[in-house]
This record gives C-alpha cells, structure tokens and sequence, in this order.
C-alpha cells in the first residue's frame, strides 16, 4: 500500500505549525517543530515571501499530511466535493473527516491519525458487523462501528475504552460496548483541523 515515507516531524517544519502526526510526542518538549520552527534542511531558515500559488500548494499539501492522503486520492476526494451539492471546500473536508481512521483517531483508538490507520490495517474494527480494514473506507450516517469481539478483550483496547475522549456531535459514543455511531455528517464547525479549504478550492479551480 502507497504511504509516506518522509520523517512526520519533517512535515511538520515544512508547513509551518505542529500537524501533531506523532501523538504523545507531540505535547513533550521533544516536538521538533518547538525546538527548530522552521523549515528544515540548509535553507530551512532564509526563505523569501511566498506567492500566492504556493499559499494554496502549501495548504492543499498540509490538509494531505494531515489526513494522511496521497496526491492521487486527495485528487478524487475534491472531484467528487466538486460533484457533490454544496460548497466544494467545505465537502472536501466532509469527505476526509468520514474516512474510517480519522473516525478511529476521533475516537481515541490511536494518538495520532496514523496509529489509528494502522489500527484499522490490523482488523481491530468493524462497520456494521462486518470486519474493514481499509482506513480510506468512507463511513455513512447511521454506521455503526464497534472494536472485533477479540481486540475488546486487548489491554490496549480496554486502556483507550477507560479513556474516551471528547466526541464532534455527529458522532455518538458508547466507548463501555466499543461501540459509535455516526449520526450527521459533520459541519464545518465540527472540523478543527487548521486548513483554510478556499486555498485548495483556488489551487484546482485553475
Ligand atoms: Fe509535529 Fe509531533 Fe513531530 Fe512536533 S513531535 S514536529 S507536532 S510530529
């Protein structure tokens, strides 16, 4: 399976503010991004002024990092938000935050978007009682997701069930039976992630 290979701290210098791609980490006096805040390599600190193309190249590749997803598949993501009714940049984001393993990382199984995709690889979960283990997997309302009858009984699974974290309103907890729900599609209110869509909308409109 395509994935990134560079450094994750890497990513964060390069778009300029912490995208906390390596969980715990992230909070510690360890973060990269805290202790060298600018882009890396040799001319990591002497850059000239942006220009506006690459402010929406910047933004469209951050909103990538974040969410995990390759050029290709960020591509047909804003294909089908241009389809889609609505505004394109708001159902862009829609689209990334229904993904099966950003859903998981909203749910506390994982530190980070990418522990909770690789979480999603192993099997630990199901929609609707059936086993998915594709973290593009794109969730409806009304999806039921609960953790496999094998990982509950995990030391893992029953630390992340005794520490639920706090859930957007378009998903409905019930971490004691491993199980959520997915009750609206969420709003744009909803989306705390730091990308400005209309610099994306701008980038693809040319
Ligand atoms: Fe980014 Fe986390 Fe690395 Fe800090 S520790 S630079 S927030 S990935």
């Amino acid at each position: 399976m395509a994935r990134y290979t560079e450094a994750n701290c890497r990513i964060c210098r390069r778009e300029g503010l912490k995208l906390f791609l390596k969980g715990d980490r992230c909070y510690t006096d360890k973060c990269a991004f805290d202790r060298r805040p600018y882009a890396p390599g040799q001319h990591g600190q002497g850059r000239k002024k942006i220009s506006n193309y690459g402010l929406q190249l910047r933004e469209k590749q951050k909103a990538r990092r974040i969410y995990g997803v390759l050029e290709k598949q960020f591509r047909t993501y804003y294909k089908n938000a241009e389809k889609k009714r609505g505004i394109t940049g708001e159902n862009l984001l829609r689209f990334l935050e229904m993904r099966l393993d950003n859903v998981i990382y909203r749910l506390g199984y994982g530190n980070s978007r990418k522990e909770a995709r690789q979480l999603v690889t192993h099997g630990h979960f199901l929609v609707n009682g059936k086993k998915v283990d594709i973290p593009s997997y794109s969730l409806s309302v009304n999806d039921l997701i609960a953790v496999s009858e094998k990982s509950r009984a995990t030391e893992k699974f029953k630390t992340f069930a005794e520490n639920p974290k706090t859930l957007p309103s378009w998903i409905q907890g019930n971490p004691e039976n491993f199980e959520a729900k997915i009750v609206a599609e969420p709003s744009r209110e909803d989306i705390d992630v730091p990308i400005n869509e209309t610099l994306i909308v701008e980038l693809y409109s040319k």
